[in-house]
């Protein structure tokens, strides 16, 4: 090892890096990682914590509407925004404490500033005490993404995720631009905490790639909820005046906003590393390319997470990350599977979703059946609300194996994480009707559906 200053250099200290770093370093390796910004990345300051804090606080709204039919007068509810902001401010800050603490209890030296690489085994950091470089055998690029906002007349005028979590004032009129998990989660939770929401999509249903019942479902719910859902509608321009910023619609159509975010999708952050001079393959959008070992065109330097643009969600960083410590410093033998990753959606109501969308099942599988459930939740029975859930199962119809498992309903990520277990074994419709339901619950009707409703 002679030479090396450290054995693996991290770039980034967000979910994946900080994972590889703590963990190489727990199997003896000499680790130093760069952060330039917060520990703990997107996920911890912008991302799925804050976020996940603010859809709980969302939630209430529903809460204290449904506990009437249960008896209860909670009087009329007031919500103050700067109270969310502080004791979310202040819960992300403990995070941070243990971010390094993590870090520094495991023996990784943490560097703060920018770094940029200098050649194949060479890294320097912007300190504020000046320039550093370290040597080292590996290097790991765990640089994550940035939200990217489309070229257009008032651009300057938008906002993107990162700013949504510390807005003054609190935006009584919203314009969310865009379709995806961020426009979705943000428009649900301001409109569960008091702002009069507008969604503008360009595309025929949000959530492009979902099943299209959980699309369609979740857009009637979403509406519902108060969410004035606008699809296959474009911004054309926004202009800042005295009573707001006036967004120019297609078809010509006016709306005016006092705050407007832009959730247009997030582009990996890899410029500004030094990557062209170093030779590191790049893609779309700037993309690090990477093997199935997560190593660049140079192979002493590996990327996982966001900014290899694959499934950005944390916990497919974090597995990445295991990978390359057991590829480094391990027996080499862990693998990286993309297949059945379950993930959720936290709008109101939640989506929980696992596998193929019914069209992906036809188009791999040929031959499916579908089961599907639609209900009122025994809660609501009292409550008073109307929302609905949706369940539905999508079977491969040669193997009986469930391919794919999907829910828009109340805690559908709680639900659908066990049921994902079921799918990585390779579970058949048999094995789900010869399992017992819990009763009562939602959950039990994943297990309770008898007849296909379609071939
Ligand atoms: P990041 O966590 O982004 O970390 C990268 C780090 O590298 C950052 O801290 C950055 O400051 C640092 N960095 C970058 N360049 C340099 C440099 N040159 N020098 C030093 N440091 C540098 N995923 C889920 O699974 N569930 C969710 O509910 C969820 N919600 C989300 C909500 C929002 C609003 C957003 C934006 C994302 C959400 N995600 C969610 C996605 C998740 O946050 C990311 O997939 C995850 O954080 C990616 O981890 P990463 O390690 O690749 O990058
Ligand atoms: P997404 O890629 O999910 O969605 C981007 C949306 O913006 C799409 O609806 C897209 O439309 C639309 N869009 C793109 N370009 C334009 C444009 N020029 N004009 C108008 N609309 C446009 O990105 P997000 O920013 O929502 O989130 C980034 C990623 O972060 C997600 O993909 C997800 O991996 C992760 N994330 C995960 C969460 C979770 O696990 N709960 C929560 C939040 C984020 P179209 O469909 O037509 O392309």
């Amino acid at each position: 090892m002679s030479g090396f200053d450290c054995d693996l250099f991290v770039v980034g200290g967000g979910s994946g890096g900080v994972r590889a770093a703590r963990m190489s370093a727990q199997r003896g390796a000499r680790v130093v990682l760069a952060e330039a910004a917060a520990l703990g990345g997107t996920c911890v300051n912008v991302g799925c914590i804050p976020k996940k804090l603010y859809s709980f606080a969302a939630h209430y709204a529903e809460d204290f509407r449904d506990a009437a039919g249960f008896g209860w007068d909670v009087g009329k509810p007031r919500f103050d925004w700067q109270a969310l902001k502080a004791n979310r401010a202040g819960e992300i800050g403990r995070l941070n404490k243990v971010y390094a603490d993590l870090l520094h209890g495991a023996g990784v030296q943490v560097v703060r500033g920018w770094a940029t690489v200098v050649d194949a085994h060479t890294v320097q950091v912007q300190t504020t005490a000046g320039m550093r470089r370290w040597r080292a055998k590996h290097i790991l690029l765990a640089t994550g993404g940035t939200p990217t906002v489309p070229d257009f007349p008032g651009r300057e005028c938008v906002l993107t995720s990162d700013s949504m979590f510390d807005l003054d004032p609190f935006p009584h009129r919203l314009a969310v631009v865009g379709g995806g998990y961020i426009a979705c989660e943000f428009a649900s939770i301001f409109n569960g905490l008091g702002s009069h929401v507008t969604q503008i999509y360009r595309g025929e249903q949000v959530l492009r790639g979902f099943d299209h019942e959980v699309q369609d479902f979740l857009a009637q719910e979403t509406r519902k909820n108060g969410v004035d859902l606008r699809v296959r509608t474009e911004v054309s321009a926004i202009a800042k005046r005295a009573d707001g910023f006036h967004l120019t619609l297609s078809g010509g159509e006016m709306l005016v906003a006092d705050s407007v975010l832009y959730a247009t999708g997030r582009v990996p952050n890899a410029s500004g590393l030094g990557l062209e001079a170093v030779g590191v393959r790049q893609g779309k959008a700037g993309a690090i390319e990477v093997d199935e070992r997560f190593r660049t065109s140079v192979s002493s330097i590996l990327a996982i997470g966001d900014v290899t643009a694959r499934l950005q969600l944390t916990p497919v960083a974090l597995a990445e990350a295991m990978v390359v410590v057991d590829q480094l410093f391990g027996s080499g033998e862990r693998s990286m599977a993309y297949e059945l990753v379950p993930t959720a959606v936290f709008t109101h109501p939640n989506i929980g979703t696992v596998g193929l969308s019914e069209s992906e099942a036809r188009a791999r599988h040929g031959a499916v059946r579908i089961f599907r459930s639609e209900f009122k939740a025994l809660k609501h029975t009292l409550s008073g609300n109307s929302e609905r859930t949706l369940m539905k199962l999508v079977v491969d119809a040669a193997s009986d194996r469930v391919v794919g498992l999907h829910m828009v309903g109340p805690e559908a990520g709680e639900i659908v994480q066990g049921f994902a277990v079921a799918l990585k074994a390779g579970a058949t419709k048999a094995v789900f009707d010869a399992t017992i339901g819990i009763h009562p619950t939602a959950a039990e009707e994943f297990v309770t559906m008898r007849e296909p409703v379609a071939p």
